[in-house]
């Protein structure tokens, strides 16, 4: 928190607005899509639920397939399932580990021989890093499918001097508690569509027909954020580019002081882009250095240092291993090669420098032992 967090719950406690509704939801909505430069905004109690509405509002349902990538955390692909649909998975690029362009082509060209297109396909952002954005709108429209942008760990970054996430139909960030700003918990769905987006809301408050009664003709969900918890996230709002310094610099400091070990390999940052740097991550050649992630975890975590995997491909879950799954190229699946290699390490904006340094004299040592 930023410390005036206060002042706008304070409001929405002053003026009796205690419910999923209220100036707060309004003004947050607002100043969001300006922020990221989009023509409107839905604030929702989750990120999940963010992507939840985007599929319903594309008529995703049983018996559609819908387009997603697989290096990513469960509630990119959950949705599909909410909603009866079949995901087929689609593998990473090296230079973004995000969707590979070549393995979505892939995925097009054998979705239009079998006559079954995909209703949508869903491009994550990966650790604050856009995806190769136009090389995978470009194959999108060709065939006429529309992108949902999961850009919930990239909230703040750029892609060719606009906002990551609004280069999709919709756009999703989270505010989880462990994103780069948070309300405890909350979501937004953003998109230059304000129909649907008003559709969007009305599906996020049970779908209630305009009527004196309580009047249903469709499935709805209770998907809105609370008037307390958006006024969170309008003072949060305003350190959002802090933040993304503060991220910055902690990804420049660990990258400086492990520059003399090429065994190591940071995450890259695509031209023309900037990434937030949610997460710094790396990767480690355990050819080279005799040490795999395991063992570095393991050492991080005797030394009281929190640090974890990357996440693990969603073609490797149990819950998704009967799906399709298209790589890269043929016998190179990077994602399952970045889960086998990559760590997240710690990159909370709090970090002290001390704490920093901390972890960085843990992984040298962890790399020197092997020498
Ligand atoms: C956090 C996250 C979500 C889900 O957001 P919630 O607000 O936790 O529901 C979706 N996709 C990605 C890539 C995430 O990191």
């Amino acid at each position: 928190m930023n410390g005036t967090e206060m002042k706008y719950i304070n409001e929405a406690f002053e003026s009796n607005w205690i419910a999923p509704l209220g100036p707060n939801v309004d003004a947050f909505e607002k100043e969001m899509a300006s922020y990221i430069g989009a023509n409107g905004a839905v604030a929702v109690s989750s990120g999940t639920a963010a992507l939840h509405l985007a599929l319903s509002l594309l008529e995703v349902q049983k018996g559609d397939t819908v387009f997603c990538s697989s290096l990513t955390f469960v509630a990119t692909a959950n949705p599909i399932l909410y909603q009866g649909a079949e995901p087929v998975f689609i593998d990473s690029e090296p230079a973004t580990w995000n969707m590979s362009p070549s393995a979505l082509e892939e995925a097009f060209k054998e979705a239009e021989i079998a006559n079954k297109l995909p209703k949508a396909v869903i491009i994550v952002n990966l650790y604050g890093q856009s995806a190769k954005m136009d090389e995978l709108a470009a194959i999108c429209h060709r065939y006429a499918v529309p992108i949902v942008e999961d850009a919930a760990e990239s909230l703040g970054s750029m892609y060719k001097e606009k906002s990551s996430g609004t280069f999709g139909e919709f756009g999703v960030y989270s505010f989880n508690g462990n994103k780069i700003i948070t309300t405890s918990g909350g979501g937004m769905l953003i998109s230059d569509n304000t129909e649907a987006l008003s559709k969007a809301r009305f599906l996020a408050t049970q779908a209630k027909d305009p009527a004196t009664h309580y009047q249903h003709s469709q499935l709805g969900f209770n998907y809105r954020m609370s008037n307390i918890l958006a006024g969170i996230g309008r003072s949060q709002l305003q350190v959002l580019e802090e933040r993304v310094n503060v991220r910055r610099a902690i990804f420049n400091t660990y990258q400086q002081e492990l520059v003399g070990y090429p065994e190591i390999s940071f995450m890259p940052e695509l031209e023309n882009t900037v990434s937030n740097r949610w997460l710094t991550t790396l990767t480690i050649n355990e050819q080279k250095t005799g040490v795999s992630i395991s063992k570095l975890l393991a050492l991080l975590e005797s030394e009281n240092i929190e640090a974890r995997p990357v996440w693990k491909p969603l073609h490797m879950q149990p819950l998704f291993e009967k799906y399709q799954y298209y790589p890269h190229s043929t016998n190179n699946s990077i994602s399952e090669e970045l889960f086998r290699t990559g760590i997240c390490l710690p990159s909370g904006s709090n970090m002290t420098p001390q704490d920093q340094m901390r972890v960085i004299d843990c992984i040298k040592k962890a790399l020197s032992e092997n020498y």
